[in-house]
């Protein structure tokens, strides 16, 4: 019996039969806005090639006012469909299905131009929206009409149309944004008018054989959102309009409750999709926090629901289904929900990619082809650098070596995986050690390389890392002072602590500090009622009534950072917010613009605009940044011997794992 046997097993649409139950869902890449079609295609088609049943574009934008910015991509003119044909073209030629996902931004869309049903404006934009009259609710319908019959003439299977995540058809649904009184407003019956026909008008334009998802919005997760017995009588009114299969939506994007982020449990809103399962007859799609195939299995055979959705699990590894259908579940590379380079590309207008794996969305740029001649490579260092230049070295057909100091692999990555809601971090250092191994890279661990030692191979990579910078400050010898790696290695931290530095690492060391316990990560009821998350069917909109209840902080933490700005500004963009919120929670004080005098037996000496302050602690910890490691790439210059320095022993400066990690795919496939 196969390992997922839910998870393979086909799924009968009617006109239609899915080979498995997994939904690569919709990410915006920003190829498309590139209008570089070949490498959207070959993106696409890669992921087809790796066996997913039935993917999602990105949204398109089925006019200029519901485009997400200025320039987001659509299906407006003849030269698209043409670009769109290519994609359909070669994901059928791999055998896959893809449907386009029509996303109208509503007030979302971020421009003075955005339109909704009322002239509410959203607390994530600075833009009023513009209140459609009739009229312009009908141009809005009609033009997404078009874009699902232009879809199905470029070749789609079918179309996703976005009805979640606060956008323009969620936003029709709740009284705070709708505040009409015609037949688009009041009652929910009008209310939900507009969705259910934008669902019937799609379906009799496009015909019975196309497959109609409707994504539905199941906790709005914002304070007067929809009610549960109205996500049912929405879901039961789009099941009759013609939708061929519900997606899952949870939270609007102005929601203060984390839906996707790594500190978000695995599957944590799957129940709200069984719920939502029991309601209607149409196949419904779990989403959110599923990224491994052990996960969504228990999803489909806990009867939660008839597919999975993941999205950025297909950035991290196009070959996710083949690889759970042929045994080879442990070679899937894990998606560790970071965003730091798919979302947060895509909230800075660049091309997204994946920290794990460099080559998405880069697919026709960056190709790991055979070695024309093998070569003997030494890698030094195995932490995210060295590991995945090792990794990639070797697939290539190289005989590599890689040599680590420490008597285990993984390097700083060890360190981020204790903090709590980084628990995904353990599959990284597990996947990327599991893959040199698989690949015949020789270890040599604890061992820590010499000129000598390296001299002969055909190549030597210098990946050695960091080590925390010195700040100088008076009395850091003192007994009270830890270093965090210390800290996150497990050495005793008194009550009253100082956290000197606010960078990444600093908020991590505070979210460590402050926690008692296992990680709410690990518990989804905790974690909910951490974040204030409860149950639609109680409060409209599934907010918690008495709000967040953090659990009491382990102890009493105070950041601290010389520049004057708050701190953990230069923090993950669609994250940041979220640590932020979750070290405020438990009180921990974060203070910018401080001078450090000195650390004494009884605390830390500061001053802030000129005034002396004494904090009384019990440890102070410093988390001052860190400098490159370069001793031994100083001394194969001295002995003369060429190497290339990646990762941290190269730049120090803003170092993360996915810098690190895409220097090192790029330099191994060059090798
Ligand atoms: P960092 O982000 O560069 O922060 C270093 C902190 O130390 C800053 O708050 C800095 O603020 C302070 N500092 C610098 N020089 C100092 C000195 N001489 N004396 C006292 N304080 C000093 O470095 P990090 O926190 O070590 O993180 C390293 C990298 O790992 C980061 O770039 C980050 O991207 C990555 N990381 C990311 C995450 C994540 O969640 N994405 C988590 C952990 C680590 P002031 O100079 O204002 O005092
Ligand atoms: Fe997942 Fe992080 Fe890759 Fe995004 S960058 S796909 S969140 S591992």
């Amino acid at each position: 019996m196969a390992e997922f046997p839910h998870l393979l097993a086909p799924l009968d649409l009617g006109f239609v039969t899915l080979p498995n139950r997994v939904l690569m869902g919709s990410m915006h890449s920003g190829l498309e806005e590139r209008g570089d079609w070949g490498a959207v295609a070959e993106f696409y088609a890669t992921r087809a090639r790796g066996g997913v049943a039935l993917m999602v574009t990105g949204g398109m934008a089925p006019n200029p006012e519901g485009g997400v910015f200025a320039g987001a991509a659509g299906l407006f003119s003849a030269d698209d469909i043409a670009n769109h044909r290519l994609v359909t073209g070669r994901v059928h030629a791999a055998g896959g299905r893809i449907a386009m996902q029509i996303l109208h931004a509503g007030r979302y869309a971020y421009g003075p131009g955005c339109v909704s049903a009322s002239a509410v404006k959203s607390p994530i934009s600075p833009f009023v929206p513009l209140a459609l009259d009739e009229a312009g609710i009908e141009t809005q319908i009609a033009a997404i009409v078009t874009a699902a019959v232009r879809a199905r003439e470029a070749g789609y299977d079918g179309v996703e149309i976005m009805g979640s995540e606060g956008y323009f058809l969620n936003q029709f649904l709740v009284r705070h944004v709708n505040q009409r009184t015609d037949r688009w407003g009041g009652s929910f019956a009008n209310r939900m008018r507009l969705p259910v026909e934008v669902v019937r008008r799609v379906r009799a334009a496009v015909g019975p054989d196309f497959i109609v998802i409707y994504r539905i919005s199941l906790s709005d997760l914002v304070p007067d959102g929809s009610t549960w017995d109205e996500v049912v009588e929405l879901a039961q009114a789009v099941q009759a309009a013609g939708a061929s299969l519900l997606n899952s939506g949870i939270g609007w994007h102005e929601s203060r409750v984390p839906t996707i982020a790594t500190s978000v449990p695995r599957a944590a809103f799957a129940d709200l999709t069984g719920r939502l399962r029991r309601a209607v007859t149409i196949p419904v799609i779990a989403s959110n926090r599923i990224n491994a195939p052990e996960v969504a299995e228990r999803i489909l055979a806990g009867g939660l629901a008839d597919m999975v959705s993941m999205a950025r699990p297909f950035l991290a590894d196009p070959e996710f289904v083949i690889k759970a259908a042929s045994g080879r579940a442990a070679e899937i590379a894990p998606c560790i929900a970071c965003n730091q380079a798919c979302l947060d590309h895509t909230f800075s207008g660049k091309l997204a990619s994946c920290l794990v794996n460099p080559r998405a969305c880069h697919e026709t740029e960056l190709v790991y082809g055979p070695a024309l001649v093998p070569k003997r490579v030494a890698v030094v260092g195995g932490g995210p650098a060295g590991l995945m230049c090792a990794r990639v070295a070797a697939m290539r057909g190289h005989r590599v070596v890689l040599y680590e100091r420490a008597a285990k692999l993984g390097g700083q990555l060890n360190l981020a995986k204790v903090v709590p809601g980084k628990e995904e971090f353990h599959g990284l250092v597990r996947w990327l050690s599991d893959e040199v191994a698989r690949l015949g890279v020789a270890l040599r661990l604890g061992v820590a390389a010499t000129p000598d030692d390296l001299r002969g191979f055909d190549a030597v990579v210098v990946a050695t890392g960091v080590r925390p910078r010195d700040p100088g400050i008076a009395g850091q010898g003192g007994a009270n002072v830890l270093s965090y790696i210390e800290v996150l290695t497990g050495a005793p931290v008194g009550r009253r602590v100082a956290v000197i530095g606010a960078g990444g690492i600093g908020f991590d060391v505070a979210e460590y500090l402050v926690q008692t316990g296992a990680s709410p990560t690990l518990d989804v009821a905790r974690w909910r009622r951490e974040w204030g998350m409860g149950d639609p069917a109680l409060v409209p909109g599934g907010l918690a009534l008495g709000g967040p209840e953090p659990e009491a902080a382990a102890r009493e933490v105070t950041l601290l950072q010389r520049k004057a700005e708050k701190p953990g500004r230069a923090l993950g963009k669609t994250t940041g917010w979220i640590h932020r919120a979750a070290l405020a929670a438990k009180g921990v004080r974060m203070i910018g613009g401080v001078a450090y005098r000195r650390i004494t037996p009884a605390g830390l000496e500061i001053s802030r605009d000129g005034q002396p302050e004494v904090l009384a602690l019990d440890t102070v910890v410093l988390c001052a940044g860190q400098v490159s490691e370069r001793s031994l790439a100083d001394a194969l210059t001295a002995a003369g011997i060429a190497h290339h320095v990646i990762g941290g022993a190269e730049v120090a400066t803003e170092l993360d794992a996915k810098r690190a990690i895409d220097q090192a795919a790029r330099l191994a496939a060059q090798l």
